[in-house]
């Protein structure tokens, strides 16, 4: 299996487009995909989008929307031409729930996210204008810009931002994980796992925006010290 890159990613979906949108909606459609270019979650949900039309009738993605995240997950829903669907999105990939008139028949998808029974959560999904549109993930400083977890979360495993607890390095990337577990190269699964054990019993350094995103005021704010009343 390959990685695609980003911008592979675009240039495929840009691909699957031309035989999915109709014409009049192209402009917009193309807007969409130039709007979330550096979002791998909703690149993700696009191409999953594109490469399997649900109703398998041309249609376009007008709007994508922030149904619910955690630990790096959303719950996104896709605003169509046609209908409203629902997604099941990572950074790694993403995963098509159905459309938004049926809900979420998946109970570890409702319990994972806390949105009660099926019936309880179809009623939210009858108007999903009211959720916020979704953000891109680097747009989004309260975002992790590799892993995508919220602030305060811990981060996806294996993600490079974050921070090694004994160390203070880079966690993928330090000598701590040989250290720990005595070993002096190449970790196997059962290893791993013994890290990832003593790594949680430590304590994980979880997302944290402030540190990992330094703000740059703006032109108009930065006029001096930030008074304190
Ligand atoms: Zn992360
Ligand atoms: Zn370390």
């Amino acid at each position: 299996m390959t990685t695609q890159t980003l911008s592979e990613k675009k240039e495929a979906i840009q691909l699957l487009m031309k035989y999915a949108v109709p014409a009049d909606q192209m402009p917009e459609a193309l807007k969409l995909l130039d709007h979330f270019q550096d979002d791998p979650i909703a690149a993700n949900l696009l191409h999953a989008f594109y490469s399997y039309l649900p109703e398998g009738l041309d249609d376009n993605v007008r709007s994508i929307r922030t149904l619910a995240r955690r630990q790096g997950s959303f719950l996104l829903g896709a605003i169509t031409t046609r209908a409203a669907y629902l997604y099941l999105v990572t950074v790694d990939k993403a995963e098509f729930l159905g459309n938004t008139s049926t809900g979420i028949w998946e109970k570890e998808v409702l319990n994972f996210f806390e949105l009660g029974d099926r019936e309880t959560h179809l009623k939210q999904l009858e108007d999903l204008t009211k959720f916020p549109e979704h953000r891109p993930a680097l747009q989004d400083e309260k975002t992790c810009p590799a892993c995508a977890v919220g602030d305060g979360e811990k981060h996806v495993l294996g993600c490079p931002v974050e921070v090694c607890p004994w160390c203070g390095g880079q966690l993928t990337s330090c000598h701590c994980r040989f250290e720990k577990l005595d070993r002096d190269h190449i970790l196997g699964e059962r290893e791993l796992k013994a890290f990832e054990e003593k790594l949680a019993a430590k304590g994980r350094i979880p997302y944290d925006s402030a540190q990992h995103r330094p703000a740059y005021p703006s032109a108009g704010e930065a006029t001096g010290p930030a008074s304190t009343n």
